[in-house]
């Protein structure tokens, strides 16, 4: 069995004090408990606290600082919610009650469910207005510690996280661009180890709940960072390590799978849409939508547009280009004509992830930015609504923004350029691999073209103006 041979210049699992923290049996513990209290906290405020999204813990944490902070910790160390992740609690009840379940059905074994989960949320999202609504965002978090108990009460291999899990899904994809990846020590190790305690666990530790086999180890899809491996592992030999930008994309490193590489083609068109989604043109394209289908149900019409451009397009665009790719370089020698449209599909489209990573940091980024200081007044109005005056008497509503707008549209802007100029640079990696160097050339064009028209688009759409969310208007 080949073994990935990693050459880690940093590893987080070396640092002082951090690393044996990190490494320690209660470690994901220590992690988890401040979350669990953040979103029993979440419910509490959801379900019995102002009904305005802009003066509750439950809409301002989840929609606000939520999704700005989990970009930052993605950009700068990798997948460290999921390592926090409070919904694995009742998980890791489950599985103790229930021993090792079934197995998952192999017909699901893929990215389609979780696909699908993650654009029916993203359309929940919009349809319901859960960012309107304290009490829904409280339903969400009670659904989700209820979906994640059940399935690992009835299944094995942590069937939530890898197959259905939306946010899962979404750090999954994200943290495929993060600086850090869970690699072995020494492939030497790994090769006379035994009992590979990191996949099959021990009597005393559990081994890697997604199955995820250490030493083989190239990419972040599927890794939660939860560190059972390297607890696990009786040689020390695991490592949290660091790792070059846009390395495992650079290097098409996934197996070549359809639904992987259509992953990352509805993760980059949802982000554009989401997005778009919060600015006028939507309500325009909706009413005309529904004027022309004679259909007033806003939900419906919201589906129809959210299937239209995260799944029906990137599908259309994507087979496009690989159909494109494999035309253009046709007649460039044997090796290259035995390419499939698969081949080039999961081979290719993988190189979008940067710039899709930049368009949802940027609208994240652009919320969090906009009304991070609103936690400030909103837990202060908890405070005295349960008689505590620790943060004074009087809630400042004014607080919210934490950059000028310029600077905001700035990072934005800065942000899709980043993105753009990473995905040209995995793009022209993967090309450079290719045996005939005309086909080289050609196989990158219809991919180019189709990256700098959602370059162009994301910036368009930022240009456009957004709608507040979770925050005083
Ligand atoms: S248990 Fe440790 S040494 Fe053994 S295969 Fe896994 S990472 Fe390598
Ligand atoms: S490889 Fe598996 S056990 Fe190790 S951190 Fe990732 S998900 Fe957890």
């Amino acid at each position: 069995m080949a073994l990935y041979q990693p050459t880690p210049s940093f590893d987080l699992l070396r640092v002082p004090g951090l690393g044996r923290l990190l490494r320690w049996r209660w470690g994901r513990l220590v992690f988890q408990l401040p979350l669990l209290a953040l979103a029993a906290l979440v419910v509490y405020d959801g379900l019995t606290g102002p009904p305005l999204a802009s003066q509750n813990i439950a809409t301002v944490s989840v929609w606000v600082h939520y999704r700005g902070l989990v970009m930052l910790a993605l950009l700068l160390a990798g997948n460290l919610f999921c390592m926090s992740c409070p919904f694995t609690l009742p998980r890791t009840l489950a599985q103790r009650l229930a021993g090792r379940g079934r197995r998952w059905p192999k017909a699901l074994r893929n990215k389609w469910l979780a696909i699908g989960a993650f654009v029916a949320y993203l359309w929940l999202y919009e349809a319901l207005d859960l960012w309107a609504s304290p009490a829904l965002t409280a339903w969400l978090v009670i659904g989700y510690f209820v979906a994640a108990f059940v399935l690992e009460a009835l299944f094995a291999e942590s069937p939530f996280c890898k197959y259905i899990c939306p946010l899962g899904t979404f750090n999954f994809a994200a943290s495929t661009i993060s600086p850090l990846q869970i690699t072995a020590r020494s492939a030497d190790v790994c090769r006379s180890c035994v009992g590979k305690e990191c996949v099959n666990g021990s009597t005393q530790t559990l081994g890697c709940g997604a199955e995820l086999f250490v030493p083989q180890i190239k990419s972040n899809l599927d890794c939660t960072f939860c560190l059972d491996c390297a607890r696990a592992c009786p040689h020390d030999n695991v490592a949290l390590a660091s790792r070059k930008p846009v390395i495992e994309l650079a290097t098409a490193a996934w197996p070549r799978r359809w639904d992987l590489a259509f992953l990352a083609l509805v993760f980059a068109f949802a982000g554009l849409t989401n997005a778009f989604g919060m600015t006028p043109p939507v309500y325009a394209l909706a009413a005309t939508l529904s004027r022309w289908l004679g259909v007033a149900n806003e939900a419906l019409i919201l589906a129809l547009i959210f299937g239209l451009f995260m799944v029906a397009l990137p599908a259309a665009l994507g087979l496009g280009a690989a159909w494109l790719s494999r035309r253009m370089g046709a007649g460039q020698g044997r090796r290259w004509n035995r390419n499939s449209l698969r081949d080039l599909f999961t081979r290719y489209a993988p190189t979008v992830l940067p710039l899709a990573f930049a368009i949802w940091f940027a609208h994240y980024w652009f919320h969090f930015a906009s009304g991070a200081l609103t936690i400030a007044p909103v837990v202060q109005s908890f405070l005295l609504d349960h008689g505590v005056t620790l943060l004074g008497s009087q809630p400042n509503w004014r607080l919210g923004p934490i950059m000028s707008d310029d600077a905001l549209f700035m990072l934005v802007l800065a942000a899709v350029a980043i993105g753009y100029l990473a995905s040209l640079h995995s793009l022209q990696r993967v090309a450079a691999a290719e045996q005939a160097p005309a086909a080289r050339r050609r196989a990158l064009l219809p991919w180019l073209a189709l990256w700098t028209a959602l370059a162009v688009a994301a910036v368009m759409v930022f240009s456009l103006p957004m709608e507040m969310r979770g925050m005083i208007g």
